[in-house]
C-alpha cells in the first residue's frame, strides 16, 4: 500500500513468522505458525486470542525482542535485527523502577539514549503533562494508583517518539472502572494526534477492548497460535460502546472466539451479508398501525407525512417507523413524502375488527417474512409449540441481541394481532391450536 509519495504506509510487518520452541523430550512445540500481518500508519491494529495464542511472543517477535524460527520481521522496509527505540513496549505490569520518581522514570529511557540534559527534562515534562502526570513528577511508584503507574508506563514508552507503539494488555491489571477511563482518555489523545506515534498495536484478550480501539482486529487461534481472521472494524473513532454497529461486533467476535472449530470466516459472512438480506421489521404495534391507516383515510386516502406528523403531535422520526410498517404490510405507498392507501388498506380500514384480523393476518404472512417462518416452524413441530429463546437464537445469527428481541416481539404483537399464533408469557412458548387452519388462510 503506498500512498501519491510512493512511501509505503506500512511501518511494520510480520511475513511468515513461524516461533518454536524445545521442548521436553525432544520434542518441538510450535508456539505460532505462519504470521502474516502489517501494521499500517495511523492505524491501531488489536491482537486478539485467548490466553497462550502467542500474542506476547508476537509482540515481542515484532519488537525485535525474540527472534522468530523462520520469518522475518520488517520494519520501515527493512529487515528487523535488534530491538530499536522506534519500536517500543508497554507492559500490563508497568515495570516501573521504585527507587525512581515518576520523572526519572520517565527521564531514565532518553538517559539510556545518551540525549542531552535539557531535551531529557523538556521531552519527559511535555510526555508526562499529555499523559495526565502533571503535578505528579515527583512521586514515587508506591504512591500512585495502578491507573496513575500505567500513564508512567505509557509515558515512557511515548517519550522516545516511537514509530510503533506496542502494549501488552496495558489496561488488565487495573480494575474495570479505571479501565475504561484510561481507555477513553487514550483514543482521545490518539485521535486528537497527541501521542507521539504512527502506529499502534494493542495486545488484548478482552473483546470489547479490541472492538473500542482497533481499525483492525486480528484474531489469534490456540496450539499453535495461527490468524483465525483479519476484521476491519470501520467505526469511527471515540466509539459508543452502546451502538448496534458496536455490538455486532462484539456479537461476532464473540462467535468467532467460542467456536474455535468454526471458520471464521462463515460465521463473519453471517454476520453481515445475511444481516442486510434479513428483512427487519419496523417496530410499529398493529393498533398504531390501525390509526394511522384510519387517519390517512379520513384525510381522503392520501395525505402528506409532514402534515400527519402536526395533525399527531408526533415527531416524523417517530412516525416514519408505523408508516414504514404500512408500507412493508403493503396498506399504503409512499412517493415523494405522500403517503396514499392501497386497495388492501382501504379495504383494512373500512373492515370491522374481526375482518381487520383477517386481512392483517393475510398482509403479515405474504409480507412479513420473519411471522411466515414462525408459522412454518410452529407448523412443522409435532406438538405445534416453540419457545421464545430458539427464534431469538436463530435472530441472532442476523441482528444484535437487542435488536434479535425486538424483533421477535414485533412478530410476537403482529402475529397475535393477526391471531396467527398464540404466546404464553409465562412459559415463552409460542403455539398454535389449529394449525391447519391457521396456515391456509387465503
Ligand atoms: P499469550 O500472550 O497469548 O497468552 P504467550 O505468547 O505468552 O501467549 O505464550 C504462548 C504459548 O507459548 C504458551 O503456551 C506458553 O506457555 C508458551 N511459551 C511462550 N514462551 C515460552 C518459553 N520461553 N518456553 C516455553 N514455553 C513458552
Ligand atoms: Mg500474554
Amino acid at each position: 500500500m503506498t500512498d501519491q509519495n510512493g512511501t509505503t504506509n506500512i511501518i511494520a510487518a510480520l511475513s511468515h513468522v513461524t516461533k518454536t520452541i524445545e521442548g521436553t523430550r525432544r520434542t518441538t512445540v510450535t508456539i505460532v505458525e505462519d504470521i502474516n500481518l502489517q501494521l499500517k500508519k495511523d492505524r491501531i491494529t488489536a491482537l486478539l486470542g485467548p490466553s497462550g495464542s502467542g500474542k506476547s511472543t508476537l509482540i515481542k517477535i515484532i519488537s525485535g525482542l525474540q527472534k522468530p524460527t523462520s520469518g522475518e520481521v520488517i520494519f520501515n522496509g527493512m529487515p528487523l535485527e535488534a530491538p530499536t527505540s522506534k519500536i517500543s513496549i508497554a507492559f500490563q505490569n508497568f515495570a516501573l523502577f521504585p527507587w525512581l520518581t515518576v520523572f526519572e522514570n520517565v527521564a531514565i529511557v532518553l538517559e539510556a539514549k545518551g540525549a542531552d540534559r535539557q531535551e531529557i527534562k523538556d521531552k519527559a515534562l511535555k510526555i508526562l503533562d499529555t499523559i495526565g502526570l502533571d503535578g505528579f513528577e515527583d512521586a514515587y511508584p508506591k504512591e500512585l494508583s495502578g491507573g496513575m503507574k500505567q500513564r508512567v508506563g505509557f509515558a515512557r514508552s511515548l517519550i522516545v517518539e516511537p514509530e510503533l507503539l506496542c502494549m501488552d494488555e496495558p489496561f488488565s491489571a487495573l480494575d474495570i472502572l479505571t479501565a475504561e477511563n484510561l481507555r477513553r482518555e487514550f483514543i482521545e489523545l490518539w485521535t486528537d494526534r497527541k501521542l507521539p506515534t504512527k502506529a499502534i498495536l494493542l495486545v488484548t484478550h478482552n473483546i470489547e477492548e479490541a472492538v473500542f480501539f482497533a481499525d483492525e482486529c486480528i484474531i489469534l487461534s490456540k496450539n499453535p497460535g495461527r490468524i483465525r481472521a483479519n476484521i476491519s472494524i470501520n467505526l469511527p473513532h471515540k466509539r459508543n460502546t452502546e451502538s448496534d454497529e458496536f455490538k455486532m461486533f462484539i456479537d461476532m467476535i464473540y462467535q468467532i472466539l467460542t467456536n474455535p472449530e468454526a471458520e471464521a470466516e462463515s460465521i463473519q459472512s453471517k454476520f453481515f451479508i445475511s444481516r442486510e438480506k434479513y428483512q427487519m421489521l419496523p417496530n410499529a404495534k398493529p393498533g398504531a398501525i390501525a390509526g394511522l391507516l384510519e387517519l390517512v383515510f379520513e384525510r381522503g386516502g392520501e395525505e402528506d407525512i409532514y402534515k400527519l406528523s402536526d395533525e399527531l403531535q408526533m415527531e416524523v422520526d417517530d412516525i416514519l417507523p408505523i408508516v414504514d410498517a404500512c408500507v412493508l404490510l403493503q396498506f399504503v405507498r409512499v412517493t415523494e413524502g405522500d403517503i396514499t392507501l392501497t386497495e388492501q388498506g382501504k379495504e383494512f380500514v373500512t373492515a370491522d375488527i374481526l375482518e381487520r384480523k383477517v386481512n392483517f393476518s393475510r398482509q403479515a404472512m405474504g409480507n412479513a417474512v420473519l411471522v411466515k417462518q414462525i408459522i412454518r416452524l410452529l407448523t412443522a413441530k409435532k406438538n405445534h409449540k416453540l419457545h421464545e429463546d430458539f427464534i431469538e437464537e436463530y435472530l441472532s445469527k442476523y441482528f444484535t441481541q437487542e435488536e434479535a428481541k425486538r424483533q421477535l416481539e414485533i412478530a410476537v404483537t403482529w402475529g397475535r394481532f393477526g391471531e396467527l399464533f398464540s404466546y404464553d408469557a409465562s412459559t415463552g412458548e409460542l403455539y398454535i391450536e389449529e394449525p391447519a387452519a391457521n396456515s391456509v388462510r387465503p
